[in-house]
């Protein structure tokens, strides 16, 4: 047999293949791109993917070690997959082992084989029992099986049979068992679709034109104004014409309700993929999409990933929300990988929002992108009345003004519900000294700890050290010390006080654990009648709440002054998005903004104009400063206990790309790429490292992706300071 290397790419942050040799007696044509393979490396047992074989390889012969074991014959991951993976892998500068291992479920990547979410089934033969069958669950079982001759094992277990009962079936003849995927559920009982307003027709038959090529399409559409009455019908037309349907949503956006709308609209099995479920059911519903019995995905990030044979259409709700970045490890924009899977697939690809990222705009108003519009809420829904309120010399009650206390009366009298929006969770932000000025600072961090009540304890947002509270102050030893400010828990408490009839429900990350306790929570606000809800913006996003008629923004200014140039755009789509909270079914709803700043003018164009009006200015300002959408921009971090390593690293990084840029570009006056820092993180320290940022902006693609190659490069081989962490964010969004 010929000598060959199988080429492997490893779960390890290098940027390169590794060569193995093959099992013995296995011809090449045994291992084909995308198989799973076991290999050491070094001393760790690694599960690397086959990227391809080659009759030499660089490794001296002695040097190379053979595979331990082939995973698969087939195939896991396709060539289309693997295609999308390179491209992620270039994309973001990033090690294509690592990106492949994206691609699959947690327990592909333990090795586990596919049949692994498989489930066991009990299938009646039809014949009659060998030998007799008495006991009373003998002949429940028999009866259940003329009922319906498939059960799957789950189904029985939970009607209390056991394992033993049924082998006793078994041995007489009466069943056999089978091991089948199960299918993604089926809602049998349909709901109809609305009749579509005039607007959202004209917006379905511009966006079915599309399906069967590509093309990026906007869907911009106020708050309820029916846009995913428009994607389910987009989704019906594609499902009918056989394909899959692809439908991402923001991590919180997932609810039983989105979900139920989905499953009680079509008749096709709806699979679907979030962080709330466990690794066998992530596999099966991988499973199920890649085998083409879900015929609609809907997922969180990471779903972007699952392979679609039949992939027809893509949607992306929401597609400005943050969540859609993953912010550690593969840094990659779920939506950008998206539109590059919709491109490469040919399929049309459908961005909504009602706050559009200016990135997205940009793309629509230049003729980049479709642009369809919604402007008027579906249904009997009205706009709500937006109002700022300024807070300037006024005395605040529990952080309330009057007029916004007594307008609150007015809603809950009418059986309304009330939703005071503040983005801070816990009691107080601070815990100061009254005496000496003394603050309650993270140790590790340049943070202060939050104070919390519920249990009463000091904890910092930032790196979660906990500790208690410091009864008398460790400064001056005096007894002054309090919470400042409020939190989530505290404008609770105080709101008990000052409505004591009302029932107040706070929703944050403290009383809201996990998407279960969600889900029952909102049950019962549905169920509450007149209540008021304090929630950070977990409360903010995708969720209907068909009584609250009034919002109350809190902390509107925090958002107005930040130090990062898309602190405003960010602001504006959290203001838009709590505000459609309210007044989503018949009655009117009305959302007042606490400020200090009631004459900001971005805020008051935001009030009187609309989003949109704002992204216009704002685009106008972004392009004055060269500032993305209107250049390309990538984010060299370090990170180190040690100050002097963690900067240094990035001084001698832009000292070897200034020399870089120079010899590629001797000639001119300016450099393709701008190197702006380093400069210290906005929180310098963070869980006790040091934390530095190197920014690149860039014209053109191109000439960014050509430096940020070597760059990855030269860090890779970059030896001492060892202790730095370094990752390199290609379009980050957080500066
Ligand atoms: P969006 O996704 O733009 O926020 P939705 O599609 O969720 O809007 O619609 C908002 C509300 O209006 C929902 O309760 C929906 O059932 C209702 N709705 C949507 N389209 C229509 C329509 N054509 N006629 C009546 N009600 C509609
Ligand atoms: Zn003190
Ligand atoms: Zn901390």
């Amino acid at each position: 047999m010929s000598f060959f290397v199988v080429e492997t790419a490893l779960p390890l942050p290098l940027r390169r293949v590794f060569d193995y040799l093959p099992l013995a007696d296995e011809p090449e044509s045994a291992y084909r791109p995308g198989q799973r393979v076991r290999v050491e490396f070094g001393r760790q047992l690694l599960m690397g993917i086959v990227t391809g074989t080659r009759q030499h390889s660089e490794v001296p012969q002695n040097k190379l070690r053979p595979l331990l074991e082939r995973l698969d014959d087939e195939p896991l991951i396709d060539d289309n997959g693997l295609a999308l993976c390179r491209w992620l892998a270039d994309y973001y500068h990033h090690s294509l082992g690592e990106v492949l291992e994206h691609m699959i479920p947690t327990m592909l990547r333990r090795g586990c084989a596919l049949s692994e979410a498989d489930e066991l089934v009990w299938q009646a033969t039809g014949n009659e029992p060998a030998s007799p069958l008495r006991g009373a669950k003998q002949q429940a079982l028999l009866q259940l099986f003329s009922d319906q001759p498939r059960w799957p094992h789950s189904a029985l277990t939970a009607q209390g049979f056991s394992l033993a009962q049924l082998r006793r079936l078994q041995d007489a003849g009466v069943i056999s068992e089978s091991q089948q995927l199960p299918l993604p559920p089926l809602m049998l009982e349909r709901q109809q679709f609305h009749t579509l307003n005039p607007q959202q027709q004209s917006a379905l038959k511009t966006l079915s034109a599309e399906l069967g090529h590509f093309r990026a399409c906007l869907l911009e559409g106020v708050t309820g104004s029916g846009k995913t009455e428009v994607y389910l019908r987009l989704i019906e037309e594609a499902i009918q014409q056989g394909k899959q349907a692809l439908v991402l949503v923001p991590e919180i956006g997932l609810t039983p309700q989105t979900v139920r709308r989905f499953q009680a609209r079509f008749s096709v099995p709806v699979a679907l993929l979030h962080s709330g479920l466990n690794d066998r059911e992530r596999l099966q519903g991988w499973r199920q999409a890649r085998e083409g019995g879900a015929r609609i995905l809907i997922g969180t990030r990471s779903a972007v990933f699952t392979p679609l044979p039949d992939l027809g259409l893509i949607i992306i709700d929401e597609e400005h929300d943050g969540s859609f970045k993953q912010q550690d490890g593969l840094r990659y924009s779920a939506r950008d990988f998206a539109l590059v899977r919709a491109h490469k697939a040919g399929v049309p690809i459908v961005l909504g929002s009602a706050t559009p990222s200016l990135e997205t705009l940009h793309n629509a108003l230049s003729g980049k992108y479709l642009h369809v519009k919604l402007t008027q809420r579906a249904g009997n829904a009205r706009p709500p009345g937006m109002k700022l309120h300024s807070i300037l010399h006024q005395s605040l009650t529990a952080g309330f003004a009057q007029p916004v206390l007594a307008k609150m009366q007015q809603h809950l009298d009418n059986n309304k519900q009330v939703l005071v929006f503040i983005n801070r969770r816990g009691f107080a932000p601070l815990l100061a000294c009254r005496d000496c000025g003394w603050m309650a600072e993270c140790r590790r961090c340049d943070a202060r700890m939050t104070l919390h009540r519920m249990p009463p304890h000091l904890h910092c947002h930032h790196c979660d050290f906990q500790q208690g509270i410091p009864a008398i102050c460790p400064q001056c030893g005096g007894s002054h010390v309090e919470g400042i400010g409020q939190g989530t828990e505290r404008i609770e408490e105080q709101l008990a006080g000052l409505f004591p009839a009302t029932t107040i429900r706070r929703v944050d990350r403290d009383t809201v654990r996990n998407k279960q306790a969600f889900d029952e929570l909102y049950d019962d606000i549905h169920d509450d009648g007149s209540c008021i809800l304090v929630g950070t913006q977990m409360l903010a996003k995708g969720h209907h709440f068909p009584d609250v008629t009034m919002v109350v923004i809190l902390d509107a200014d925090a958002g107005l002054f930040s130090s990062d140039f898309r602190g405003m755009e960010h602001s504006a789509q959290l203001i838009c998005q709590v505000a459609g909270r309210a007044g989503r079914e018949d009655s009117p709803g009305e959302v007042w903004i606490q400020t200090l700043y009631a004459d900001h003018p971005q805020l008051n164009l935001l009030l009187d104009s609309g989003y949109h009006a704002l992204a216009l200015s704002l685009l106008q300002e972004r392009q004055h400063q060269i500032l993305p959408p209107y250049s390309h921009m990538a984010l060299l971090r370090s990170e180190c206990e040690d100050r002097i390593q963690a900067q240094q690293l990035l001084q001698e990084a832009r000292a070897f790309m200034q020399n870089w840029l120079h010899q590629q570009h001797p000639n001119s006056r300016q450099a393709p790429v701008t190197l702006l820092g380093p400069f210290p993180a906005i929180m310098e320290r963070r869980a006790g490292r040091f934390r530095f940022q190197l920014q690149l902006y860039a014209n053109e693609r191109k000439a960014l992706h050509q430096l940020a190659h070597v760059l990855v490069q030269f860090l890779e081989s970059h030896k001492g300071l060892h202790k730095v962490r370094w990752n390199l964010d290609i379009d980050p969004i957080d500066t």
